[in-house]
């Protein structure tokens, strides 16, 4: 009953945004690499991203159904959306009172965004990869080098998490786009997804005070958000499954009715959509996501899958019109692999959970 409450406020919040600040640009997010940081901005004007008088899983239940919303219109932006919600975990769990107390409620109101380029280390914390940054402690602080390939939703006056390794000890900083020493390069050449204002990071002794350090102990504060840090993500594969199955039951009754035959129906993608949605509910009322990692990941791992059965069902069901360049399906189709290789990707999840 109370979910149900909280489900319809959220959504008589976060429906005329979408309508008025997504919506009309979601063409052009997909063709012309356009970036909705309006619409992200006023997400947190509105309000919707203040953690202050909520306990975690009333925000995670909150921030989740907003990221599913967007996604349903547009994942590109519900990935954007993410990036900004992983960057708000690190500053709601650090110890930093600096980053608490003169960032993060910025960062909840929409004043700038976030970004996390977290990746690597999650490669590397699962022994995949080194971790391409590197820190030396100096006066107050330290000073980073190194690259990072593809750090999304990044603007000059936005901010992001990064981990870097001090001698044999990883060290967790929140970085400013404008800092002294930090390039960026746009990449935008991606068959879908270009509008999440993505670029390689160039990090050339760039110099981090003490106060822009969300961790001293990186890899013990991984272990303590990387729950919420997958959870975020599941709402981009749900937010797509229910287009598609929308898209799927509005799909034109031509040919006598020929769709009925597809090996994909609609109906039957929904009961398994509602059957993660319950997943999700048990795991937020469970409330123990740090003992729960592996219920998470496969979870992820589960809804994924569904995300490209149901999008390759939406491009079967739609057909011809389907393979056009601007339709929707397509744009769906090739979102939905982006998810698949997003961090944790599909093979990063199958080796976690063999
Ligand atoms: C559009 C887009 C946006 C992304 N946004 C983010 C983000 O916001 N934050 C984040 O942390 N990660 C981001 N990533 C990375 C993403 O999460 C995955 O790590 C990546 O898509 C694929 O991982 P993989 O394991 O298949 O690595 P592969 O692509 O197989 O690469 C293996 C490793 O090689 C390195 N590598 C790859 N390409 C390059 C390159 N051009 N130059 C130097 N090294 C390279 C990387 O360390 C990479 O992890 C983004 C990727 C894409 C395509």
């Amino acid at each position: 009953m109370e979910v149900a409450v909280e489900e319809t406020e959220t959504n008589k919040l976060i429906n005329p945004i979408i309508k008025g600040k997504l919506k009309p640009y979601v063409r052009k997010i997909d063709t012309e690499a356009y970036y909705a940081e309006e619409f992200l901005k006023d997400l947190g004007k509105s309000g919707l991203l203040e953690s202050n008088d909520f306990n975690n899983s009333e925000v995670l239940e909150r921030e989740m159904l907003i990221a599913e919303e967007t996604s349903k219109t547009c994942m590109t932006t519900g990935f954007n959306l993410w990036c900004h919600l992983a960057s708000l975990t690190y500053l709601r769990n650090c110890d930093n009172d600096y980053l608490k107390r003169e960032l993060l409620p910025s960062l909840e109101k929409g004043d700038f965004l976030g970004g996390t380029g977290l990746s690597n280390p999650m490669k590397y914390f699962a022994n995949l990869e080194p971790l391409h940054l590197k820190a030396e402690r100096t006066k107050g602080g330290y000073t980073i080098s190194g690259n990072l390939p593809s750090v999304s939703n990044l603007k000059h006056d936005h901010w992001f998490g990064v981990i870097a390794l001090n001698q044999d000890k990883e060290i967790m900083a929140f970085v400013p786009c404008d800092a002294n020493g930090l390039t960026l390069k746009e990449k935008a050449n991606y068959i879908g997804v270009n509008g999440s204002a993505t670029y390689a990071c160039k990090f050339d002794n760039v110099f981090i005070p003490d106060d822009w350090i969300i961790s001293f102990e990186a890899k013990t504060f991984v272990e303590n958000v990387r729950s919420t840090f997958v959870l975020y993500q599941i709402p981009l594969g749900l937010g797509v499954i229910a287009a598609s199955v929308q898209s799927m039951k509005k799909a034109p009754n031509k040919q006598d009715g020929v769709n009925k035959f597809l090996s994909i129906q609609p109906e039957e993608i929904e009961q398994e959509y509602l059957q993660l949605k319950q997943r999700v509910t048990s795991i937020l009322e469970r409330n123990e996501l740090k003992a729960d990692w592996e219920e998470i990941l496969q979870l992820r791992l589960d809804v994924d899958k569904l995300t490209i059965k149901a999008v390759h069902g939406d491009m079967l069901h739609y057909g011809g019109a389907a393979y056009l360049q601007k339709s929707n399906p397509s744009r769906r189709l090739r979102e939905a692999y982006f998810l698949l290789n997003l961090t944790p990707t599909e093979k990063h999840l199958e080796k976690l959970l063999s």
